[in-house]
């Protein structure tokens, strides 16, 4: 029986509701999930360190099967309408594609803007054997031989650090604060791509796995950019001193509020610094970081980054064990 878990509040059990599949509208479908990862930003809210509308089916970072279509399905992003049994990820966010955000390439930003994970009702979320996929939403086709485990952050960590990675530009030398997934996919998505990266975090567990990404031992002489990814006030300090003149820093980890830090712009004048701040990513991102994910998923040990999965059922035991354990991710299969 298709079933989700719907979020009621910090401190309550996640409430399994059986529903009825969903008759999808024009431009929508209905896909089976196959997989969901936790995000940080999931554990903040199951956790109540940040408050969301309720009751909601979380998790924003699926994989999943084409179960059920309209007459005039959802299209995938090259245009091209889906067909059941394609096996896809999608955006975080469903944009109208006309509103001024929209249209100036922050569809992340759009005024009628939902979100997977965050809209109630539904369910628009992980946690759940279905997923209703609402029109506005960019959804990709993946390589079959691409595991669930890595395709499934696909949709939130390794497509935010490709956003991050276009808002540098090109470059030699990075900067990576907090290896987590966005830093660890930063990591692997810059080295491929020719570059110097050298990572810092706090847990000497975490660099050294960054050295599995593409990390390296040595420090460059100048750093291009740095991609703060930490969320911490510190790191995101030491990132603005070790940026080159005339380098960037782009922001990405501080999706909860952080102390503030002190800015002297007059360093940023005379260093000709450029600081740009990243929030989600574009339809094109995504496409970036699958095509990434196919042809370097045997480089790099994404897939091991999920150190384990739990049924749906005891999704419950997933939060736990995320909170107790620390990983990089958990998955959720039903
Ligand atoms: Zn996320
Ligand atoms: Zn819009």
């Amino acid at each position: 029986m298709p079933t989700a878990y719907y979020f009621d509040g910090p401190g309550q059990p996640l409430r399994p509701e059986v529903f009825a599949l969903p008759a999808p509208g024009p431009g929508e479908a209905v896909v089976r999930v196959s997989l969901c990862t936790l995000c940080g930003s999931d554990l903040h809210t199951y956790f109540g360190r940040r408050a969301e509308p309720t009751p909601v089916v979380l998790g924003h970072e699926m994989v999943g099967v084409v179960e059920r279509l309209p007459n005039k399905p959802l299209s995938d992003i090259h245009g091209e309408p889906l067909r059941v049994g394609d096996r896809i990820t999608w955006s975080v966010i469903g944009a109208c594609g006309h509103c001024f955000p929209c249209t100036h390439d922050l569809p992340q930003k759009c005024d009628t803007l939902f979100k997977y994970g965050k809209k109630t009702g539904g369910p628009f979320g992980g946690l759940t054997t279905h997923c209703h996929l609402l029109n506005g939403t960019a959804a990709v086709k993946l390589p079959a031989d691409l595991p669930d485990e890595a395709a499934a952050p696909l949709m939130c960590a390794t497509a935010t650090a490709a956003a991050c990675l276009r808002a540098v530009g090109p470059i030699e030398t990075l900067l990576v604060t907090g290896a987590g997934l966005l830093g660890l996919s930063a990591c692997a998505m810059a080295s491929a791509a020719g570059v110097w990266v050298v990572v810092c975090d706090r847990d000497d567990a975490r660099v050294a796995l960054a050295k599995q990404f593409g990390a390296t031992d040595g420090w460059p002489e100048r750093i291009d950019a740095a991609v703060e990814m930490s969320g911490a006030a510190d790191p995101t300090r030491f990132a603005l001193s070790q940026v080159r003149t005339g380098g960037t820093l782009v922001l990405a980890g501080s999706v909860t509020p952080t102390p503030p830090i002190e800015l002297h712009p007059e360093e940023v004048v005379r260093r000709c610094l450029r600081i740009v701040g990243v929030h989600n990513y574009t339809p094109a991102d995504l496409l970036t970081a699958v095509r990434f994910m196919g042809e370097n998923q045997r480089r790099f040990p994404f897939a091991e980054l999920v150190s384990r999965v739990f049924p749906l059922s005891e999704v419950g035991e997933a939060f736990a064990f995320a909170a107790r354990e620390k990983p990089i991710r958990v998955g959720v299969r039903a």
